[in-house]
């Protein structure tokens, strides 16, 4: 009898190993993808993900077609959908990768209630290592990343799987017709294992990953991987890109693994304190602004610091956002304006293509102060980030074109020349000499 392959935020044939342990029992599968009403009838079925997730599922049923099998997709309930393939197909066994959410965790509550030890679950599928597989000393997970990272480094990497050569799936599996969705971004990059292979490839090839140590946060240079929604949606395995790079051997490929550990720090957080999606990982007694004006200026890229602005664009055209514009936006939202991590968190998440509850909600939380960052009080300077970080502004004049006509220095400081020749670009929201006002107020 075949044995059903639930995929999640797995969707990939190569160094898959909840597949590789289905089809340890022989070719017999049933590769299966609910979209699932918890998710689909939830605001985090954001248009940019839920276009990008149908390129994936394409791309999956595409790879898995060209082996002999294909891709069975249900929508509804995943435990009742599961339920009634194994009636239809006699299946005797689920396998699934293990998740870090709260949905992930009910799904599995629902599985294993169903199904007991007829339900496998796999780790080392969605991040490098699992949650928990490092620890503190009496503590059930890490909540500073320099000692995370010395244990991560230290752990050996599992074999990388290769791609199964053939499956066969049961004529009796039906399944409705692949989704297709509108993206809400322009120009959001298109989903699918075979395309985060060709990107991962070509940044490799092209010198991205040895540069990487010094490109990373120049704004200008778009010099990062770009692999985020692909690692997002498990189009690409964490492992074989880590393992890809540290035999690289450069002082980029270190930087970049680095970056994974973030990833897999900020899923054992979540893990083991599933509640900060939504809760404070630390308490710090906030009292939030709560000004709508403002939040619409920032959400439309109208505050009137040109770096910050030139981020909140990029994320509306292209679904996605170098990493030192999360940071400066975030904190630009948090610190200076004072607003709730939670208003910045879930306008991300509405337009982010690879929008991660681990990785967004434990970012904005670092940013906010009542996260994982040993220095809670960091206020980031649009001004000194702007010099630092795209000195020609060319990362300004891309996304900010009614400004691309001033100088360099103008560019970052737009209120200094008239009004005239900023072509309606607005007044800033807060004095440049205020911008770490309300937070001093606010923490002394
Ligand atoms: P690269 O620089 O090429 O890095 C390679 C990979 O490492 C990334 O794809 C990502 O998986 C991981 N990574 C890098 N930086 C981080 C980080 N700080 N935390 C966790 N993982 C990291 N990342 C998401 O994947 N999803 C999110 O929803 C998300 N929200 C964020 C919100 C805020 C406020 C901030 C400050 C950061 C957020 N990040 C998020 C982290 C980071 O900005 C992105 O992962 C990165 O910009 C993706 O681009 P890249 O693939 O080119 O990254």
């Amino acid at each position: 009898s075949p044995a059903i392959v639930l995929f999640t935020q797995d969707l990939r044939v190569h160094d898959n190993p909840v597949l590789d342990a289905a089809l340890a029992d022989g070719p017999d599968v049933l590769p299966l993808f609910v979209l699932d009403d918890a998710i689909t009838g939830t605001p985090f079925a954001a248009p940019n993900r839920m276009a990008f997730l149908a390129d994936c599922l394409a791309d999956l049923d595409a790879s898995l077609r060209s082996r002999g099998g294909r891709l069975v997709v249900r929508k509804g309930s995943t435990a009742h959908e599961v339920k009634r393939l194994m009636a239809e197909t006699g299946a005797a066994r689920i396998h699934v990768a293990a998740g870090v959410t709260r949905h992930a965790a009910h799904r599995e509550e629902e599985l294993r209630a169903a199904f007991d030890d007829r339900l496998h679950v796999h780790g080392r599928s969605l991040t490098v290592l699992d949650p928990g597989a490092v620890t503190p000393t009496s503590r059930d997970h890490y909540a500073v990343f320099t000692p995370y990272l010395r244990a991560w480094s230290a752990v050996p990497g599992r074999k990388v799987l290769s791609a199964p050569a053939r499956l066969d799936v049961p004529e009796s599996a039906s399944g409705t017709a692949l989704p297709s969705y509108r993206a809400a971004s322009p120009a959001l990059p298109k989903g699918g294992e075979s395309e985060g292979r060709r990107v991962w490839r070509r940044w490799v090839d092209g010198g991205g990953l040895a540069g990487y140590d010094e490109a990373h946060d120049a704004l200008g240079a778009d010099g990062t991987s770009r692999i985020s929604p692909y690692l997002h949606f498990g189009c690409l395995s964490a492992t074989e890109i880590a393992a890809q790079a540290a035999a690289a051997e450069s002082a980029g490929a270190e930087a970049f693994v680095r970056q994974l550990a973030w990833r897999d720090f900020h899923h054992q957080v979540l893990a083991a304190r599933p509640d900060c999606a939504d809760t404070d990982y630390r308490k710090r007694g906030d009292t939030w602004v709560r000004d709508e004006a403002e939040a619409k200026a920032w959400r439309e890229g109208r505050t009137g610091y040109p770096l910050v602005d030139a981020g909140m664009r990029q994320l509306a055209q292209e679904g996605w956002m170098h990493n030192r514009a999360r940071l400066l936006t975030a904190s630009f939202l948090v610190k200076t304006l004072r607003h709730d991590w939670r208003e910045g968190a879930a306008h991300f998440l509405s337009l982010l293509v690879d929008g991660d509850i681990a990785n967004n909600q434990m970012n904005w939380q670092w940013m906010a102060g009542t996260g994982n960052d040993t220095r809670p009080n960091r206020v980031l300077n649009p001004l000194s980030q702007a010099r630092r970080l795209d000195p020609d502004g060319t990362y300004v004049r891309q996304w900010v074109p009614e400004l691309s006509g001033l100088s360099d220095r103008d560019v970052r400081e737009p209120w200094k020349v008239p009004k005239a020749d900023r072509n309606g670009y607005p007044d800033p929201l807060v004095e440049p000499e205020d911008l770490t006002a309300r937070y001093r107020e606010a923490h002394g």
